[in-house]
């Protein structure tokens, strides 16, 4: 099977999010289980000053972008023991900036850059030569792609057959845009109605690409039924609902190379789970040492990774945080940055309660893999979560996840129960209502939980046993794209 992953960010070439892990990892993933896999994304300035083996191709043309031509430069990336080959889409005016989508707004011209993306990646798919079979396109920033396909390129060979699949990874994230923007797509107006690519009067992308698609995914199978209701389809339900019938959801995996506490260099002592407490208990002594302290209090460690965005629960966070702080039972520690009203709120949190409560701003890759080696829980209390990739590090390092039951948590962390602790399924703890309360319960039950050690013992062997790689989720891809191409 030939397939064409699209998206807009990429590891290792460059990232904002979860997006970038998992199209970074998929085309692999997929390569090997035999299919011819390649990956096209645009070619910023942060992807080609990674020191990757990138170089021209010779591939050049012109993209209509509504009355002008923009060029297209086409790079290739081929890397020792990555077996799909990556694209990377040259166009100096449009990428080579210092972020990929700007900030703290967002560029004026991301329409611009993501239709001329989009529509670059057709005509390549048609210039490399076909058949493909699946044109696989992730979130708004592609959302373009199968219309393109059926409307521009219907009658051409190399996709006159591929089928095409939207992946959306947070519908929170359309690619909405002012109704003059549709000039720019090429697309002919009679396509902008509210049956296609017209949102309340604004141009959506993302809608584009669930309408126009042949299947859609999702990145959780909860996730998948939640955005078939308000508010979690964020005003796109009905569509979605309407599509039901080839509306999947699939867990994203992680790296298990590079997430893995036997072979991680930035943990003291890699471990694995039959020597997890000596392991993590090093990790803790490091984390220690980092935040200027000479030893690690006696107590149990709770962490939160991650964005400081209301979607993360972190209003909750703040409150239960607060409440047990001054116990003396538990210690926190959060890593994160996000909004500076967020940020602010956790420094003053920290400075209440020192010695218990240490906040670190900041984004720090290394320090993510030590904290989550260190912790002995980790918060996920998010109002809603596409799939989440915290909770399953957290779960492969031995740190329990108290999550919120919702979209991706709750599919892969099973709560502690009488009956989940009894047939050996239990790796977390989840509770149900976005509030201080649910957060506080389910935190309780972890703590007591840690006070009998062989229970939790046994819930951390539990998830640190669990297999989140993509060799599970690259399968369930794999049999989607099959079942399209013969179905
Ligand atoms: P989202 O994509 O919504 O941000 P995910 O849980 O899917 O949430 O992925 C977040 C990723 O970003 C994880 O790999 C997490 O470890 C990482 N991350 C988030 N904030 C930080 C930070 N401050 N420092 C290091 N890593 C971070």
């Amino acid at each position: 099977m030939r397939v064409l992953e699209i998206a807009s960010e990429a590891v290792p070439f460059a990232k904002t999010g979860g997006l970038a892990d998992v199209a970074g990892a998929l085309p692999d993933a997929l390569a090997d289980l035999g299919d011819d896999v390649s990956l096209v994304i645009p070619a910023y300035a942060e992807a080609l000053g990674k020191g990757l083996p990138i170089e021209p191709t010779g591939i050049e043309f012109d993209v209509p972008v509504g009355t002008v031509s923009r060029r297209a430069r086409i790079l290739r990336c081929r890397r020792e023991g990555h077996r799909a080959d990556v694209f990377l889409v040259a166009n100096d005016d449009l990428f080579d900036r210092p972020t990929l989508y700007g900030g703290p707004s967002d560029y004026p011209d991301n329409a611009e850059r993501y239709i001329f993306f989009s529509r670059a990646a057709v005509e390549l798919a048609c210039r490399l030569g076909g058949p493909w079979d699946i044109l696989h396109c992730h979130d708004w920033q592609t959302g373009l792609v199968p219309a393109y396909r059926r409307l521009l390129h219907g009658s051409d060979p190399a996709v006159a057959n591929a089928r095409t699949v939207m992946t959306i990874h947070n519908m929170a994230y359309q690619g909405l845009f002012w109704h003059w923007d549709m000039l720019l797509t090429g697309i002919d107006w009679s396509h902008f109605t509210w049956r296609e690519m017209e949102f309340y009067g604004q141009l959506n992308l993302l809608k584009t690409g669930i309408v126009f698609a042949d299947a859609i995914t999702t990145v959780s199978p909860t996730y998948a039924r939640e955005i078939q209701a308000s508010p979690g389809g964020c005003g796109l339900e009905g569509l979605l609902a309407g599509r039901r019938d080839v509306l999947a959801g699939i867990v994203n995996g992680i790296d298990t190379t590079v997430w893995d506490p036997a072979r991680d260099p930035h943990l003291p002592r890699p471990y694995a789970a039959v020597d997890a407490e000596a392991g993590k208990y090093a990790a803790r002594v490091a984390l220690a040492a980092r935040l200027g302290r000479a030893a690690p209090a006696a107590r149990p460690l709770v962490a939160f990774v991650g964005r400081l965005v209301e979607q993360k629960g972190i209003s909750l966070i703040l409150e239960v945080v607060g409440n047990l702080a001054g116990t003396g039972r538990v210690q926190f520690v959060m890593l994160g940055t996000g909004g500076r009203d967020e940020e602010e709120a956790l420094r003053q949190l920290s400075a209440a309660f020192p010695g218990t409560v240490d906040a670190i701003i900041g984004f720090d890759e290394g320090l993510a893999h030590l904290v989550q080696a260190a912790a002995d829980i980790t918060l996920v209390p998010s109002r809603f979560e596409p799939c989440g990739l915290t909770q399953l590090y957290a779960q492969r390092y031995g740190s329990i996840p108290v999550v919120r039951a919702t979209g991706g948590l709750i599919d892969t962390v099973v709560d502690a129960t009488p009956e989940s602790i009894r047939d050996g399924s239990a790796t977390g703890f989840a509770f149900e209502r976005f509030d201080a309360a649910g957060l506080g319960y389910a935190l309780g039950r972890a703590l007591a939980a840690y006070d009998d050690k062989p229970l939790w013992t046994t819930i951390v062997g539990n998830a640190m046993r669990q297999d989140w790689s993509w060799r599970t989720s690259g399968r369930e891809y794999a049999r989607l794209f099959e079942r399209m191409r013969t179905g």
